[in-house]
């Protein structure tokens, strides 16, 4: 292959410098990479790093990215889950050039399978899967050479079309390459390559009862899609003798090259499929895309801008070894990403009445569409005499230092006056019913001359023209780390989803689902509608409080 003398890109990590190699040396022209999924549950986060990797080494090379189904595994794998991951690539941005299934190649690999039989590099065994275990050795010592390792091409020919013609049982046999049994790397020593499944395949029925596996049928999969560099995470680093054995058993040129990289991690993150279908199955969430779950669909229905994911991403970068990603990393990167996009509204989780002894009438004052973008403009907003604020923001018992409203004190009500609470009702129980302020006509905010200094800002709600919305607040689905090596069922967080009643600015509730906002003071939520509520769902606080508690 001739190196076109095209400038490459500066190599920014060290797969990139590894493929900047092949194409210097001429070893390969254009790139080809492939994002992998196995179709047995919805994608994650960590899907979202492994789609960077591929998608994105592909677009800065100018080559192409598939999107290969590795259906190998018929038992647990669906429509529904191969849907669900299309839909999630094309939310992150991707776009693959060609999509295909290992099961496309199903013929092509089991002819290999003869090839290698009839040249002796693979032969039929016996031996059950557990008779297989306990003779693989361990690292220390080498495994013992299965009794039926050496039969003839043709007895083995003849044994592997009836096993496909389904004339065994499950387990009764199965193909093993025939590599090495004292090799130092235990997936040498005689690989099962082809075992014997009946089971119904979600794309090719009954029309297949061996299956391949995993390490045998990727190398071609992947060869035969024009694969150039195969990355994937490091856990597959042991396999990679075995991905080039195969390539070189079958004479495959250009050999594509594999190349790990360390899985994503985040604390308190649980990714692992099988962990999150427990949650669906069991109840324990609403759905593979409830938003509590790492999974993408739970980050977008969330509210968590594909932008945002792909941004962590690209700041966590690509290396070599495994480490562990800070949540509030992840939050940080959302939170900058909705600070520079989302309008600023204003809603009260807990609603207390404020009222105006000395106001009437009403006055429209400008709020700041979002502050931190120049070119947002304002809007208008009503105030009047009945307003509602957080209760949090009223204190009869004030600690010291405590700038909120607290009887004969004084606050400032956002972007309007200053009030000065002069009474307030309390019912039997105790509990703060209704405040009572004046407000000062000369300390309108912009053009304030009252002389009056005050340290806090709190916010508020029009009690005349508000509407109530349903609220829901996130909080992890497991309880801290610290519980760490505990089963995740007892790790549970029960509290991680908390619903209160808020009453909303109206301009919330008239917003397109979807449509996510800084409510101020509070955190980043989304609107939407279910079952005709309205309903505002927390996509993130807006400080940091994994560490609160
Ligand atoms: P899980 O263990 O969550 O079931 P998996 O590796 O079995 O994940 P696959 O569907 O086989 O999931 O993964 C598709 C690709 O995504 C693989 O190349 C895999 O290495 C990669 N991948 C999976 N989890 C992560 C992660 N946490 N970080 C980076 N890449 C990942
Ligand atoms: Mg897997």
């Amino acid at each position: 292959m001739e190196n076109t003398g095209k400038k490459l890109p500066e190599a920014t990590n060290f797969i990139e410098q590894f493929i900047n190699e092949d194409i210097e040396s001429g070893k390969v022209g254009a790139i080809q990479t492939r994002f992998p999924p196995e179709p047995n549950g919805y994608l994650h986060i960590g899907h979202a790093k492994s789609m960077f990797v591929n998608f994105g080494t592909a677009l800065r090379y100018g080559g192409k990215c598939n999107l290969f189904f590795d259906d190998t595994n018929p038992s647990k794998e669906k429509t529904e889950f191969v849907d669900a991951i299309r839909a999630d690539i094309r939310w992150l941005g991707y776009e693959w050039a060609r999509e295909c299934y290992a099961s496309d190649f199903f013929d092509t690999i089991y002819e290999y399978a003869l090839r290698l039989i009839r040249e002796g590099k693979a032969f039929v065994c016996d031996l059950s899967a557990e008779e297989i275990k306990n003779t693989r050795g361990t690292l220390t010592e080498p495994g013992q050479e299965s009794p039926y390792r050496n039969r003839t091409a043709e007895e083995n020919l003849r044994l592997f079309t009836e096993m496909k013609e389904g004339k065994y049982r499950d387990g009764e046999k199965c193909l093993r390459a025939k590599i090495d049994m004292a090799s130092p790397n235990l997936n040498m020593r005689d690989p099962v390559i082809y075992r014997i499944l009946h089971a119904t395949h979600h794309r090719t029925g009954d029309k297949w009862c061996i299956y391949p596996m995993y390490d045998y049928a990727h190398p071609i999969c992947d060869y035969l899609q024009g694969v150039t560099h195969s990355l994937c995470t490091l856990e597959f680093e042991d396999h990679r003798p075995l991905y080039d054995w195969v390539g070189i058993a079958l004479g495959f040129s250009p050999k594509p090259r594999q190349i790990e990289f360390a899985r994503l991690n985040i604390t308190n993150t649980v990714m692992s499929k099988r962990y999150l279908k427990k949650l669906v199955e069991e109840n324990l969430v609403h759905g593979w895309d409830d938003p509590r779950m790492p999974t993408l669909s739970g980050l977008r229905n969330r509210g968590i801008p594909a932008e945002a994911v792909r941004d962590f991403c690209s700041r966590i970068g690509i290396a070599k070894a495994n480490s562990e990603c800070e949540y509030s990393y992840f939050e940080a990167c959302v939170r900058e990403y909705l600070n520079a996009h989302a309008e600023r509204a204003m809603a009260v989780l807990s609603p207390l009445k404020l009222t105006i002894t000395n106001y009437e009438g009403e006055e429209l004052l400008d709020f700041d569409v979002n502050q931190a973008d120049e070119n947002a403009g304002t809007r208008a907003v009503k105030f009047g005499k009945h307003l509602y604020i957080e209760s949090t923001d009223f204190s009869l018992d004030p600690p010291p230092k405590y700038f909120r409203l607290k009887k004969d004190g004084y606050v400032r009500l956002k972007n309007a006056y200053i009030v000065h609470c002069d009474d307030v009702a309390i019912d039997e129980q105790g509990n703060v019913q209704e405040v009572f302020c004046t407000y000062i006509p000369e300390s309108h905010s912009g053009n304030d001359t009252s002389g009056i200094k005050v340290k806090g800002v709190i916010h508020w709600v029009n009690a005349d023209e508000c509407v109530d919305m349903q609220v829901r607040q996130y909080e992890s689905l497991l309880r801290d780390a610290d519980y760490a090596g505990q089963d995740f069922s007892e790790r549970m967080n029960a509290q991680s989803e908390i619903i209160l009643q808020a009453k909303a600015e109206p301009y919330l509730a008239q917003a397109k689902d979807g449509t996510p906002f800084q409510l101020m003071r509070t955190g980043y939520y989304k609107k939407c509608t279910d079952n005709g509520e309205l309903v505002l769902s927390e996509i993130v606080s807006l400080k940091d409080n994994f560490n609160k508690k």
